[in-house]
Parts: C-alpha cells; sequence; structure tokens
C-alpha cells in the first residue's frame, strides 16, 4: 500500500464449522498496526458459547465427518495445497502480518515461508507415521497403534502469529486430528486470512474453527471443555501455569511452550566479529519479542570490555523504522501495553545496572510503539532484568570468570528453553552443551529454527516438543492391540 493511504478498516467474522458467522455476542474488539496506532480490523469477542460451537463443530468432523475417514495421503495432500496457496499469497501475508504485529518486512516474509514449510513438512510426514509390532512373549501378535488425539485446542501469542498457527495446525491435521484454534488478541489478522482457503484446499467443514477472542473468556473456556482432548498452548509461563490447572479436571493432555530468560555465551575464544552480529541478532531479532531471545549475553572477562563497547557502537546504528520499509531492521513493540511493559524494564535496568546503549523511547517517532534496543552491562544474575522474561529489546550483558562461571550462571534461571555458545574450542563447545539445562543449544549461532527440528523447553519454559518428527507424536495416542493367535480356550476354569 502506498505511503499515506490509510488501511481500510475490515470486520471479520469468526470461522466455524466452514463457515463465517457472527459471534453468539455480536461484539467485536479492535486490532491496530502498532505503527500507526491505528485500528486496522475489528474481529469477533467471542465467548464460552462460542468455544461450545467451535468444539461442537470439531468434534462431530473429527467423529462423523469425512476427515475421520480420510487416508494419510490425503491429508498431506491437503497440506500441500494449503502451503501452494500460502506461497501464492506470501507478498500479502508478510504486509498484514509485518502491519499487524510491528515486525519488519524482511522478518515477516521470511516467517511465511517458513509457515508454508511447515505445512509441506508435515504433509509429509503425514504417510510416514508408522505403529509396532511388540515382541511379547506368547502365541499372540501384539500392535502398537497410532491414532488422532481427537479434538486439539490451540492457543498461541502474538510475535510470530502465523507461524505460530502452523506449528499447531500443520502436525494436528497430519495426525487427523480436528482443531479449534485461538490466536493472541492483538494477531488475529493472518490466521483469519488463511481461513478463507481452508475449504478450498479439501479441510471439510469443521476440521479447522478460529475463534478470535481474549484469553480469560475465549481461551479459558477452551481449555476446560469436556470434548477437548488436547491444549497445545504457546505464550507466557504466567499463563501456561493458569492452563496446567484448568486442564487437570477433565485430565487434557497438554503441551507448553514457554518464555525463557536465555543465555547467551561468549568466550574469550570466540570469533570477535561474528560474536558481536550474534549477540545482537540473538537479542534483538523480532525487536526481542522471542521467546529465545539470548537477553543474558554472558561475556568472558578478557573480552568484557572491548566486547561490550563494539555492541552498543553497533546497536546505535540499527535502523529502526515502519515496518514497511525494507531498511527497517526493528519496528515498534505489538502493542501500547508491551510498549509500558519494555519501558518500565528500561527503568528498573537504569537502577540495576549500567547503562551503554538505548534506555528510553526514539525521538524521531510521533507515534508509534517504538523503543531503542537497550544494553545493560555489569549487570547481576540476581537482577531483576537477568530474571525475568522481559520480551522486547534489551540485553543484560553479565561478566564472567571461566568455563564453570559461565555455565553456573547460564542454568540460574527457572526457565529452560535456549541458550547459546560461542568458542573455537570444540572440546569447551561440548562441554558447555552437555552442561546447559536447555531444549535448544546453539554452537556459534543463535536463533536458527528449523520445522525438521524438535523445538520446545526444559524446566519452566514448558514440556513437549513441537516440530520434528516428534511435533507429531503429541497429536497422537497409542492403542495397543493383541490378538491371540491360540485357538484353544485359555483353560484357567
Ligand atoms: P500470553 O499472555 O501468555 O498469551 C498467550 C495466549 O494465551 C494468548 O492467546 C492469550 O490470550 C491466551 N491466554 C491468556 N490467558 C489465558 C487463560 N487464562 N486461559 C487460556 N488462554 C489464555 O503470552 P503473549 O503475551 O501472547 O506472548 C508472549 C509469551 O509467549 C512470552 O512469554 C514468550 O516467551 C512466549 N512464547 C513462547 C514460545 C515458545 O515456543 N516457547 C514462542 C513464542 C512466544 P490473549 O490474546 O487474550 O492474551
Ligand atoms: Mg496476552
Amino acid at each position: 500500500m502506498p505511503a499515506g493511504v490509510k488501511t481500510e478498516v475490515r470486520t471479520y467474522q469468526t470461522y466455524i464449522n466452514g463457515e463465517w458467522i457472527e459471534s453468539e455476542s455480536g461484539k467485536t474488539f479492535p486490532v491496530y498496526d502498532p505503527a500507526t496506532e491505528e485500528v486496522i480490523a475489528q474481529v469477533p469477542d467471542s465467548n464460552a458459547d462460542d468455544v461450545n460451537r467451535a468444539v461442537s463443530a470439531a468434534k462431530a468432523a473429527f467423529e462423523d465427518g469425512p476427515w475421520a475417514s480420510t487416508t494419510a495421503q490425503e491429508r498431506g495432500r491437503v497440506l500441500f495445497r494449503l502451503a501452494e496457496k500460502i506461497r501464492q499469497n506470501a507478498a500479502q501475508l508478510a504486509e498484514l502480518e509485518a502491519r499487524n504485529c510491528g515486525k519488519p518486512i524482511v522478518e515477516a516474509e521470511f516467517d511465511i515461508n517458513d509457515v508454508a514449510t511447515c505445512f509441506e513438512y508435515y504433509g509429509g510426514l503425514a504417510t510416514k507415521v508408522v505403529g509396532y509390532v511388540n515382541p511379547v512373549p506368547d502365541n499372540a501378535m501384539s500392535l502398537s497403534l497410532k491414532e488422532p488425539v481427537g479434538v486439539a485446542g490451540q492457543i498461541i501469542p502474538w510475535n510470530y502469529p502465523l507461524m505460530m498457527a502452523a506449528w499447531k495446525l500443520a502436525p494436528a491435521l497430519a495426525a487427523g486430528c480436528t482443531c479449534v484454534l485461538k490466536p493472541a488478541e492483538q494477531t488475529p489478522l493472518t490466521a483469519l486470512e488463511i481461513a478463507n482457503w481452508l475449504a478450498d484446499v479439501g479441510l471439510p467443514p469443521g476440521v479447522v474453527n478460529i475463534i478470535t477472542g481474549f484469553g480469560e473468556t475465549a481461551g479459558a473456556p477452551l481449555v476446560q471443555h469436556p470434548d477437548v482432548n488436547k491444549i497445545a498452548f504457546t505464550g507466557s509461563a504466567a499463563v501456561g501455569k493458569i492452563i496446567v490447572k484448568q486442564a487437570a479436571d477433565t485430565v487434557k493432555r497438554v503441551t507448553l511452550e514457554l518464555g525463557g530468560k536465555s543465555p547467551n555465551i561468549f568466550f574469550a575464544d570466540a570469533d570477535f566479529e561474528a560474536a558481536i552480529d550474534g549477540a545482537l541478532f540473538g537479542v534483538f531479532i523480532n525487536q526481542g519479542e522471542v521467546c529465545s531471545a539470548g537477553s543474558r549475553i554472558l561475556v568472558q572477562k578478557p573480552i568484557y570490555k572491548k566486547f561490550v563497547d563494539a555492541m552498543t557502537e553497533k546497536t546505535k546504528k540499527i535502523t529502526l523504522g515502519p515496518p514497511l520499509e525494507r531498511e527497517t531492521k526493528m519496528g515498534p513493540l505489538v502493542s501500547k501495553e508491551q510498549y509500558e511493559r519494555v519501558r518500565s524494564y528500561q527503568d528498573i535496568g537504569k537502577k540495576e545496572a549500567k547503562l551503554a546503549a538505548g534506555g528510553g523511547r526514539p525521538a524521531k517517532f510521533a507515534k508509534g510503539y517504538y523503543v531503542e534496543p537497550t544494553i545493560f552491562y555489569d549487570v547481576d544474575n540476581s537482577a531483576r532484568i537477568a530474571r525475568e522474561e522481559i520480551f522486547g529489546p534489551v540485553a543484560a550483558v553479565i561478566p564472567f570468570e571461566d568455563e564453570k562461571d559461565a555455565v553456573k550462571i547460564a542454568n540460574d534461571t527457572p526457565y529452560g528453553l535456549a541458550a547459546a555458545v560461542w568458542t573455537r574450542d570444540i572440546f569447551k563447545a561440548f562441554r558447555a552443551v552437555k552442561a546447559l539445562r536447555a531444549g535448544i543449544v546453539w554452537v556459534n549461532h543463535m536463533q536458527p529454527t528449523y520445522v525438521e527440528a524438535p523445538w520446545g523447553g526444559y524446566k519452566q519454559s514448558g514440556f513437549g516438543r513441537e516440530l520434528g518428527p516428534g511435533g507429531i507424536e503429541e497429536y497422537l495416542e497409542t492403542k495397543q492391540v493383541h490378538i491371540n493367535l491360540n485357538e484353544a480356550p485359555i483353560g484357567w476354569y
């Protein structure tokens, strides 16, 4: 869209049982462009009644609809066709994503490509789900069959909206489940857009339902619903804890992908230029709104001062700007609420440590939820900025003495999503890989994530794994089948 043209405000409906319908209450809420602070859409404010309708549709589609008898090949083809649609419409989706969540357009394009790749990956994996023949010590055949878990409730955050939707929908559909997806209140638009294609690519009504709304009024009833067999949740640790409690009464299967306070560790022998880039990329990509952000930067003392200076110098040159401009490296934060949260941590940091860069709001923008990329140094690992997930471009640089010291500080956190270690010494790198308590450890890099490889956390970063071959297992039950091969009676009585 040319600069200066105002976006038309579209009003969306909710997508249930293959149809666009009004929410029960008829209420809607606004969705914003965080760069202009303008309303760009209205979406339904779904409540428990809407959740009930969506879950009924998903249950009927799972039990009685044509989806129940599709072959794995057919499900795979559906996912390939959806991936194709996404690729054909990648430019529009990327623009909408960038506009709605504030991320730079170049990053949004990367995300949308990854969304399509995710549907392709699970399209291929649909036909590779196999069971077992168990070697039981009897004249019997024992089988382990894999079956879809049923209706999956899927609740996602706002930082990678369509990517998070794909990470949930793709393995669920490949497994043969049906889905009720609740996008984040701030960023529901791209998920609603792809709903337009679901029937065309061959998904029967009720297989995927998308309800927009708030966590307390739409998310919670989904988690508590007795006909929902599994909840896949990505979001904050605070809400994750609520989800586990809410799911207990109906003994739901739950997978949780929660937050982190991930250490990015730099030994003195690391390639210096690569290290500086890696430190900045690790914490500032996507405005720092990344669950695996390397927000604790641990630097070995011999290079510490030079490292902080080099990071600071490069940070001052980061191009902040409107998300749709191609040279933009950092856009606004997603919402006013997130902006205020990050600004408050900038103030907390000033009391807890020394400020090297940023620390406020960039003066050049009259509007928009922009914050300066911020570096604090001489941070103690007990400081709030080293312990609490900020989810914005705020780095805490912490010095360390030696390997033992680095690992101790790195693991001293309730989280365990990710970690990275930079060194030219392969033995040192592998010792760190073994010692770090995290679901993913990068060596001489931070952040690349592939749909082919597992993703998830240790400790309070959650449980269960998405992506990779294991991602589909989270949507499967195992049924043991025992086939007696003795024709004679048991002969016990
Ligand atoms: P959030 O506040 O926890 O919300 C996540 C989702 O849960 C939203 O859809 C939210 O609805 C919903 N929700 C809130 N309260 C609920 C309740 N009581 N019952 C059911 N659902 C409820 O997280 P966020 O602020 O959107 O996202 C940031 C967080 O996500 C960070 O902590 C980040 O680390 C984490 N994250 C983790 C990963 C990972 O893979 N590990 C990836 C991305 C993000 P609303 O939209 O109304 O809030
Ligand atoms: Mg929220």
